[in-house]
């Protein structure tokens, strides 16, 4: 979609802190985060809900793959941030493009928004 904020960070047009990226899956962070290291995982597909993601494994970018990367995502940082509280959400009203929040509990130790430096936490640990 042509003026949508979310492809356009697919397409890169729009700088962000990725820390993750396949074929299908972006994950990336929020530059209003909850707490260190907020993630926003999206399918590169421009689909309007979580719901709209193909659900047929097998099918590339399919909604099983998608809940995997935010899984990977999850797990990193718990080991970045040395918490198991991770927290996500599903709403979907923010930007009209699917988007899972994933962040750590902000009760963690180094709740710092250094993007730069929580880009680099979260990597290391994938
Ligand atoms: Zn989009």
């Amino acid at each position: 979609m042509e003026n949508c904020i979310f492809c356009k960070i697919v397409r890169k047009e729009i700088p962000s802190h990725i820390v993750y990226e396949d074929d299908n899956f972006l994950a990336f962070l929020d530059i209003n985060p909850q707490s260190a290291g907020h993630c926003q995982v999206i399918p590169k597909k421009h689909y309007r809900w979580v719901w709209d993601l193909p659900a047929q494994t097998g099918v590339p970018g399919n909604i099983g793959e998608y809940f995997t990367v935010v899984q990977k995502v999850a797990q990193a940082q718990q080991k970045a941030f040395n918490t198991d509280f991770i927290l996500s959400k599903i709403i979907g009203d923010e930007v009209e493009h699917a988007h899972i929040w994933v962040f750590p509990n902000n009760k963690i130790k180094d709740n710092s928004k250094d993007f730069e430096k929580n880009a680099k936490k979260i990597k290391e640990n994938l």
